[in-house]
């Protein structure tokens, strides 16, 4: 009787440890709906994205994200600064973040126009970005 309690809560903890792995954290949660209604709004709902945090050391310095993206396939990942490693704090690291999420889209939309100089396609995607939110990105 015992060891059948103790085999059941082993089981329980291997599922929660199974499912939480996979389940999305609140904030990436909310990351991942904002990118959905971004997405919506720039007509790229066709694409099959994801959404995840990375630590500084995984992308440039001086960036607050990434994106990479299969033209073909029509997928990718967008790759946002984790907290930790962010300048800001509250509401405007919550609107920073949203703001790595547009610029990162803009460039998948962009893409098929790509300029070859990186500082160029940088000065274009922030353009957009900037009127696409109607304010300034903290960064
Ligand atoms: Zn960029």
């Amino acid at each position: 009787m015992y060891s059948t309690i103790f085999v059941m809560r082993l089981l329980c903890a291997l599922l929660v440890f199974a499912f939480g792995s996979f389940a999305m954290t609140p904030l990436e949660s909310r990351l991942d709906h904002q990118m959905k209604m971004w997405q919506k709004r720039l007509s790229l709902e066709d694409w099959t994205l994801s959404i995840r945090l990375v630590r500084q050391s995984e992308i440039d310095p001086q960036s607050w994200g990434m994106a990479e993206w299969d033209p073909l396939a029509k997928t990718g990942t967008i790759s946002v600064l984790d907290p930790r490693d962010y300048n800001l704090h509250g509401g405007e690291l919550k609107l920073d973040m949203e703001c790595t999420i547009v610029h990162e889209l803009v460039h998948i939309q962009v893409s098929p126009l790509d300029a070859r100089d990186e500082g160029v396609r940088e000065e274009v995607v922030n353009k957009l970005m900037a009127a696409l939110m109607h304010r300034a990105c903290p960064n």
